[in-house]
């Protein structure tokens, strides 16, 4: 029996490859010439006699995310090999953990506020990338990369405590920021998979394994697909593993499922004991950066800021590095709702990402100054914004030279509005009789004559005036 009763189950195992410069077990870098099998040496090709040799900055980043998820650490690093046949791994057996992994028991937090049990983190070696020339059912031959042999990952294995897609997707991405924060995982060069379990109600939790998911979205596609899968054929389902298919969309079955036993795993006699001291973990964990989710509380509380403003900009490394530099020049709240709505709103726009913003901090606080001090309107504002993602330049001295500087003159604000009014007596006459969301129309016509420079409540409390 089991023990569960929600309606979807489902546990994760992560893949994540660690941004070390060298490999887990030789010298060979992880990074830097692709051309194929350039980056390899006897211990990553598996040749017989090769020793291995653990790289300690590994041990460091992986001991760095069991502390951050909470987790008990083990006091001695034992590796095992798995044993397997497969042309991505030449000396037949991965070099992984099994019995004693590095981590166990820990906790991640997602968006909901909803605790994911980790039931372990344990380091081991990347096979090689195997290169189907014709594609994966056609080609008739398999080339094999061995540059990425030996590459470190660091896995995270969860409680099956998420509950639908959508978790899965959350947790993956609370993941990657703690990972961000951590400086151990490269956004543009590592690589984050998945395989996830799932098993529905209806077929009284039938296991099923899909391997193969690579990033956070493709997580949330293939889980629901394979609900729907899973509902459609209730009948059929049985335990088995699955390949996901990003290109078409769908799970294709792979195998029966094998259990962890048939693997063989016996501890690797070539790797000694690492001893993990008290004293190691208390310099790892001195030297740990204050997380998102930390941020987060305390921007709220220092800042007084909203919460769900603090919990955007905290989530994303390089947003949150830019908001404190921001708001100590400018009013917290301005700088948060510039950041999390303007800055995001234009790079979404321009199909950009936080890293690939040029934005220099002094141009951003120039500009939120000038917000501040009411010199220049938002419509201003957001038209500089937009332009200072694409290059850079002094706000001020571009206010200056265009001359777009707020217009609060009294006299010349009620002219705008007095010709607004004349050439629009159909809007007049609606609000007169009622129609109360013409003065907004009248107030965007000066809005327009001035290019956006009008002080906005200043036409608001004219134009009212004017036609009351
Ligand atoms: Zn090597
Ligand atoms: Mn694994």
């Amino acid at each position: 029996m089991n023990k569960f009763t929600t309606d979807v189950v489902i546990g994760l195992e992560i893949h994540v490859e660690m941004a070390t410069d060298t490999k887990l077990f030789c010298g060979c870098a992880t990074s830097g010439d692709d051309k194929p099998n350039s980056r390899t040496c006897e211990v990553c090709l598996g040749m017989p006699g090769s020793k291995p040799v653990l790289n300690k900055k590994a041990v460091e980043y992986a001991l760095r995310l069991c502390i951050a998820l909470g987790c008990k650490i083990s006091p001695e690093l034992i590796f095992s090999r798995k044993s397997y046949f497969y042309p991505d791994m030449a000396k037949n057996y991965q070099i992984s953990q099994y019995e004693i992994p590095l981590g166990i028991n820990g906790k991640l937090r997602l968006g909901s506020g909803k605790t994911v049990g980790i039931t372990r983190v344990h380091m081991e070696e990347d096979p090689a990338a195997l290169i189907h020339p014709a594609g994966i059912m056609e080609s008739k031959y398999v080339l094999v990369d061995y540059n990425r042999s030996g590459d470190p990952l660091v896995e995270v294995v969860t409680e099956p405590d998420l509950e639908s897609p959508e978790e899965a997707r959350d947790f993956m991405k609370q993941l990657i920021t703690i990972l961000n924060y951590l400086g151990i995982f490269d956004v543009n060069r590592c690589v984050i998979k998945a395989d996830a379990n799932i098993s529905i109600k209806e077929s009284k939790y039938t296991r099923v394994e899909i391997k193969n998911i690579t990033g956070f979205k493709e997580i949330e596609r293939a889980l629901k697909y394979e609900v729907e899968r899973q509902k459609q054929e209730v009948k059929s389902i049985v335990q088995e593993t699955r390949a996901w298919d990003s290109d078409v969309g769908i799970t294709r079955s792979m195998r029966k499922k094998e259990v962890e036993e048939e693997y063989g795993y016996i501890i690797d006699p070539d790797l000694v004991k690492t001893e993990i001291s008290t004293k190691w973990i208390k310099e790892v964990s001195d030297k740990m950066p204050e997380l998102a989710q930390e941020k987060a509380i305390r921007y709220a509380r220092d800042f007084k800021i909203t919460e769900d403003d603090a919990r955007v900009i905290a989530a994303e490394r390089l947003l949150a590095e830019l908001f404190e530099k921001v708001a100590e020049e400018v009013d917290p709240v301005l700088a948060a709702k510039w950041l999390r709505r303007e800055l995001v709103r234009v790079l979404n726009y321009n199909n950009k990402e936080m890293k690939d913003l040029v934005i220099d901090e002094k141009h951003l606080i120039e500009l939120l100054k000038m917000v501040e001090k009411k010199e220049i309107t938002d419509a201003v504002a957001k038209k500089i914004l937009e332009e200072l993602i694409q290059k850079p330049f002094s706000p001020k001295d571009y206010v200056a030279k265009q001359g777009v500087k707020m217009i609060v003159d009294t006299k010349q604000i009620q002219r705008f509005c007095e010709e607004a009014i004349s050439e629009n007596p159909k809007a007049v006459e609606d609000y007169q009789t009622g129609e109360k969301k013409s003065l907004q129309f009248l107030i965007g016509q000066v809005m327009r004559k001035t290019k956006g420079q009008a002080d906005p409540a200043m036409v608001n409390k004219l134009m009212k005036e004017l036609i009351d």
